[in-house]
């Protein structure tokens, strides 16, 4: 339908976490007037991983009017106030990628300018000290944001922890309830149109036609619109993120409920561990040209300390994206369009960039070039923005004891990533391009995690009084210690508001 007709007929290929985030956000926003129709298939099933999110999920849930206890409660999930490193740097390291800023500026400037040039001193510490979000997750506490911005407490930043394929069905309850209609079937072909290519419908294997004016692909790896009716060449990335398998394995649910995700640097990749409310989730990202799947899975299951509940779930991937994400009538979003290894948790951001993309540039009549081009353009962007922030935590290393870890040492980086580098090397200075999705304090926080040290401070810095600053930390530090000793443990405040039934 490329006619200037109405675009009235959406239809959603899979219901997966992506499926099930464009169905419940679509029938929300997308208008009066629109059928919204989800295909799946139950014998295939979703790729049943993906448990860790970043803040902007908040808005998400916001913007559909979803209570937050009763989405924790659905999916046992747990707060996440950032990312703890281990072994990143030369295999005995630890450092922490916060949520939220890194403390306030002195006088303009930015914190880390400050604790660059005074850290030599025992008293300041690690920068994580002037972390709201990293002090209360090492004392395993949790509070929601001040409203107060005077308060310590107004610079936490939250994300969750949930069981994904829970999500996806809380998101069904909610979408259906709005008029999504789903049909159970599996697809095995495509039509399309011969003069303008656009695909009109999807056939299942008993025979049924479903017809749409506007296909959203949520297929997962298989990509069966976009990738395999419409050929959208795949864009590999695999050379800068050689890891390109996983392992992942549940256990019971740790003791201690930390509200944040671990990321541990193994020989030819790195583990995960996160905490829900009903299990912890265990997974071990590799290089099968590094490592082979038996060694790797012995790799995680000899570190878990933790009884397993459940089989180890093996899966393959790769680093990359389609080079279009949107072609003709058809927009892929989820594993269909692309994926970044979950080393920074952001798929399912990426799910909900492309689904708010394209709310923003949604077709009215017919479908114009103008906003697919600038859909493409945006979604490019922020896969590319992802990218080199994962690329850096690969590359930003001093590990030799490996030949992954030599590889990823001395490869080359993309050009974005190296003028980045070199900005930084030279004074510290990081410059958010665009609408890059990391803050600065996040880059600082992986960069000096990750032991790159700017050869100087920012001028600025060195001209300030240094009694003033290092009283000014003491106390920036204090009052962040303080905030967090008076929070409820993570754990209370999940059996006081959310727990699970
Ligand atoms: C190892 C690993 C760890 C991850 N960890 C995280 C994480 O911590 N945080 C995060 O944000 N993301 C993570 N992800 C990514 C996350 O799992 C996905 O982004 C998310 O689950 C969305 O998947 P999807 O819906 O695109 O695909 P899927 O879950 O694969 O869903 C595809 C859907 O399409 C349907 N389908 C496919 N073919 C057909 C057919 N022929 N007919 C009918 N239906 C069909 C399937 O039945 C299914 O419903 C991780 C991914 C991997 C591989």
């Amino acid at each position: 339908m490329n006619d200037g007709a109405l675009v009235r007929r959406i239809v959603i290929v899979g219901g997966g976490t992506a499926g099930w985030m464009a169905a419940a956000a679509l029938a929300r926003f997308a208008g009066e007037g629109r059928r919204i129709v989800l295909v799946e298939s139950e014998a295939i099933g979703t790729v049943g991983v993906g448990e860790a999110t970043i803040p902007p999920i908040l808005e998400f849930n916001h913007q559909l009017g979803i209570d937050e206890n009763e989405f924790l409660r659905e999916t046992n999930a747990t707060f996440k106030l950032g990312i703890e490193f281990t072994g990143w740097v030369d295999g005995s390291d630890k450092y922490f990628h916060q949520f939220g800023q890194i403390g306030r500026p002195l006088n303009g400037i930015p914190l880390y300018q400050c604790w660059l040039k005074h850290r030599s001193n025992p008293r300041v510490g690690p920068l994580s000290a002037y972390s709201m979000s990293a002090t209360a997750a090492y004392e395993h506490r949790f509070a929601h944001p001040a409203q107060d911005p005077g308060s310590p407490l107004s610079q936490i930043a939250y994300a969750y922890h949930f069981d994904a394929t829970a999500y996806g069905r809380f998101l069904r309850r909610y979408a259906e309830r709005l008029g999504v209609e789903r049909i159970e079937g599996k697809i095995v072909g495509a039509d399309q149109d011969a003069a303008t290519g656009f695909v009109t419908a999807v056939n299942l294997d008993d025979d049924r036609r479903v017809r749409g004016d506007l296909f959203i692909d949520c297929s997962g790896f298989r990509s069966l619109l976009l990738g395999q009716k419409l050929g959208v060449e795949f864009e590999d990335w695999s050379h800068w993120l050689p890891c390109d398998r996983a392992i992942a394995v549940p256990t019971e649910p740790d003791e201690t409920l930390f509200p944040y995700t671990r990321a541990i640097a193994q020989d030819c990749g790195w583990q995960w561990r996160i905490p829900l409310q009903h299990r912890t989730g265990n997974g071990h990202v590799y290089s099968s040209a590094h490592i082979s799947t038996e060694d790797a899975e012995k790799v995680l299951i000899d570190s878990l300390g933790g009884k397993t509940i459940a089989a180890p779930n093996r899966l393959s991937f790769k680093a990359g994206r389609r080079s279009k994400m949107w072609e003709a009538n058809v927009i892929a979003i989820g594993l269909s369009s692309g994926f970044l290894e979950p080393l920074e948790s952001t798929s399912i951001h990426l799910i909900q960039h492309g689904i708010q993309k394209l709310l923003s540039l949604f077709p009215g009549r017919g479908i114009s070039s103008v906003e697919r081009d600038e859909y493409n353009r945006q979604m490019q962007e922020v896969f590319e923005d992802v990218r080199d922030f994962i690329i850096l935590h690969y590359k930003a290393t001093r590990r030799d004891d490996s030949d992954f870890w030599d590889y990823c040492r001395t490869m080359d980086v993309p050009d974005s990533l190296a003028t980045k580098l070199d900005l930084w090397r030279a004074k510290g200075r990081v410059f958010r391009q665009g609408r890059e999705l990391f803050a600065t304090a996040s880059w600082v926080a992986v960069l000096l995690g990750q032991g790159i040290v700017p050869e100087e401070q920012e001028p600025a810095a060195d001209a300030m009084d240094s009694a003033f600053i290092s009283n000014a930390m003491d106390q920036m530090r204090l009052s962040y210690r303080r905030t967090a000793e008076q929070m409820p443990s993570h754990a209370d405040f999940i059996a006081r508001n959310c727990a699970a039934a």
